[in-house]
């Protein structure tokens, strides 16, 4: 069913740590907490204006800062002035992220009781070691706990991972993405780490002491995570950051690149295009493949890059779109 969700950006205020990628008024492009009455505003304008089937479905979103980290008057302030816009002729909940040693019983007690739904944990890596040395303030065994806790509790459980954080590698992004796969979250987002000004992870990268991965890297390993994901039927909902103008002007390096998520589904298309192809034992020469109407362009690759890149390996490839083909099904005709 189709969501809509409407989120809300609480930055930096609750969280206890400094990872040594983060700064969230840039992540966000947001550096205050949203008021009661801009909330209110913007919720009565997008009850009135959504599709009411699309509007039933969709969480009103509180993300950014840790939102189970920040004071307890806040959080219980944001959650209650939007409760008049849950339930009949509303929407369907909350959604918040946080950190995973910001949940206990009482948090997700006080979080059900305003109607909270799913809740969002940035894992970002399932090695201790990649975790210390982005200064992360949690371990994996943490991520663990807080997931059958949410889970336990009856709460939709989002897992957010990092590629390319220091210390790590790519080996490593896909041993955490199967323990994400272990825990069986109900979503994923894949974050390529991009280094920002003003973060520790810049200061190391000045240093020498730290290369982030680029974007053909990050597309190649993406297209893996997101595979691996997807054949586990863990839906990822969002690939790379959100492209804001605070973004552009923080960037230092890194795997930032405006169509960034297309490039990787572009990839994951050129995959399982060649595997279908070697599944039907065909090694080069003229063949055409169909795809859903929606993974045309993705099959196709920007700027043909993909036709290019089996023509490089002999093949001469046409792609048509058939809506009878299942979302990133390819069937080879
Ligand atoms: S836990 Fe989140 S908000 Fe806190 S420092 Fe890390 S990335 Fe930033």
């Amino acid at each position: 069913m189709k969501k809509a969700n409407v989120a809300f950006f609480i930055p930096h205020v609750g969280c206890p740590n400094r990872c040594s990628f983060c700064n969230q008024n840039t992540i966000s492009g947001k550096n205050r907490v949203p008021s009661v009455d801009y909330i209110k505003e913007t919720l009565d304008y997008a009850v009135a204006s959504m599709d009411k089937n699309v509007l039933k479905s969709s969480e009103i979103a509180f993300f950014g800062g840790s939102f189970t980290a920040i004071d307890k008057k806040l959080m219980t302030e944001l959650l209650a002035c939007v409760q008049q816009y849950i339930g009949e002729n509303g929407f369907y909940g909350i959604r918040v992220s946080t950190r995973p040693d910001a949940i206990d019983d009482e948090i997700l007690s006080l979080l059900k009781k305003y109607r909270v739904t799913s809740i969002e944990l940035g894992a970002q890596s399932m090695s201790d070691d990649v975790l210390l040395k982005n200064m992360r303030g949690h371990t994996a065994s943490d991520v663990f706990n807080a997931s059958n806790l949410i889970k336990t509790h009856g709460f939709s459980l989002g897992l957010q991972i990092m590629t390319g954080l220091y210390g790590d590698t790519a080996d490593g992004a896909i041993e955490t993405a199967k323990k994400f796969i272990e825990i069986k979250p109900d979503t994923v987002r894949i974050y390529p780490t991009v280094v920002l000004k003003d973060t520790y992870l810049a200061k190391l990268y000045a240093e020498g002491k730290y290369n982030p991965l680029n974007v053909e890297e990050t597309v190649s390993l993406c297209a893996k995570l997101l595979n691996m994901f997807e054949e586990n039927s863990i839906k990822v909902i969002r690939v790379g950051l959100h492209d804001q103008p605070s973004l552009k002007e923080n960037f230092v390096a890194g795997a930032y690149h405006a169509a960034l998520g297309e490039l990787i589904m572009g990839e994951q298309m050129f995959l399982k295009a060649l595997s279908a192809l070697k599944e039907v034992k065909i090694e080069n020469g003229e063949v055409r493949v169909a795809v859903n109407p929606s993974n045309l362009s993705q099959m196709i690759g920007q700027k043909k890059c993909n036709i290019k890149r089996f023509s490089d390996i002999g093949y001469k490839v046409s792609v048509k779109a058939d809506s009878s083909v299942k979302i990133k099904d390819i069937k080879v005709i």
